[in-house]
């Protein structure tokens, strides 16, 4: 398994992947406001499918990874906290 599908893996695993509705701007998990991609700041969320995330890989594998290792550090200090 590479790097990459950890990181998708462990996203999933965390349940990070809620897609939010076109006009929704508040997160779903912790209501904070979401950030111009859909996703939040405050824990991590993913407001974007797993397909969506999984077919954004394939052009750009850096960012995507950078994206979901953000995403998943998020998640864990906010459980933390
Ligand atoms: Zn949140």
């Amino acid at each position: 398994m590479s790097v990459v599908t950890d990181a998708m893996a462990e996203a999933r695993s965390l349940d990070l992947f809620k897609p939010h509705g076109a006009f929704e701007v508040h997160c779903s998990n912790c209501h904070t406001r979401l950030d111009p991609m859909g996703d939040c700041p405050n824990c991590g969320l993913i407001g974007r499918p797993e397909a969506e995330i999984a077919r954004r890989l394939q052009g750009d594998p850096a960012g995507t990874e950078k994206l979901l290792r953000g995403a998943i550090a998020k998640r864990r200090a906010y459980s933390a906290g």
